[in-house]
């Protein structure tokens, strides 16, 4: 399958899922995950009309970001985007908190207090009002990174009080498991979290997002209330 027919059969997997459960397809952004994918690729999930990406690392995020080849509007200088987003879904190091500001329109992975203060205070040099999600851990997986669940209420509280960041959502990645079912109560906890955190006033800010599903998942995501999925091998493995 060419990349444009795989885009256009997960957007009609994506409507499918949400029209089961009542939703409005228009309501989930489909998040292209373009880690170890070249310009090429993207150009052509571009041209299929896609216009969010998502990379795992900054170092190789800066010469997809700063390509000319990728984007659809003229440049304005310094940085700009041309009318593509792109979001940083992997960990990211506080040491890098600087370049990511810097690259990306929405971070799905800041999971700790220091990590929060430190994007904020790079935020306020630039000015810049930084979008982020909460990777919130609902496994006890020892490697994955997020917060768990007892530390989501500080780190919440923290958030709230840094002006220069603006939290729109949760962001979580279940183990992998062979049926994808499986992953269900966590997608469905994630929402429950949000819906919680939304009824309290632990923050200022309204959580709308919840950026969750992959590739062999993203149906039961879709399913569970997913307003964002990131998507890389679906599209990207078998593309011409
Ligand atoms: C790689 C990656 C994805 C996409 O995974 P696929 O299985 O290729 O769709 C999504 N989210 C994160 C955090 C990833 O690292």
């Amino acid at each position: 399958m060419s990349i444009s027919d795989s885009i256009f059969a997960i957007k009609e997997r994506i409507k499918n899922s949400a029209l089961r459960v009542g939703r409005n397809p228009d309501d989930i952004k489909l998040v292209a995950v373009t880690k170890a994918v070249g310009i090429d690729k993207i150009k052509e999930a571009m041209d299929a009309g896609l216009r969010i990406f998502g990379e795992n690392r900054v170092q190789e995020a800066l010469k997809k970001v700063t390509s000319d080849a990728l984007r659809v509007t003229p440049p304005i200088p310094p940085l700009d985007k041309g009318g593509i987003e792109w979001h940083l879904i992997g960990h990211l190091q506080k040491n890098k908190a600087k370049y990511a500001v810097e690259l990306f329109d929405l971070i799905h992975t800041v999971d700790s207090i220091p990590l929060a203060d430190e994007l904020d205070k790079q935020a306020k040099k630039t000015g810049k009002t930084q979008r982020i999600l909460i990777q919130a851990k609902l496994s006890e997986e020892e490697a994955k990174h997020g917060a768990d669940e007892k530390e989501l209420l500080p780190l919440l509280e923290r958030i709230g009080s840094l002006t220069n960041l603006k939290l729109e959502g949760l962001m979580t990645m279940p183990p992998f498991f062979d049926d994808p079912e499986m992953a269900r109560p966590y997608f469905r906890r994630l929402r429950e979290i949000r819906d919680a955190v939304n009824s309290s006033l632990v923050t200022r800010h309204s959580l709308l997002e919840l950026s969750m599903g992959m590739s062999h998942d993203f149906e039961i995501a879709v399913e569970e209330g997913a307003t964002m999925v990131r998507i890389g091998s679906a599209i990207f493995a078998n593309g011409s």
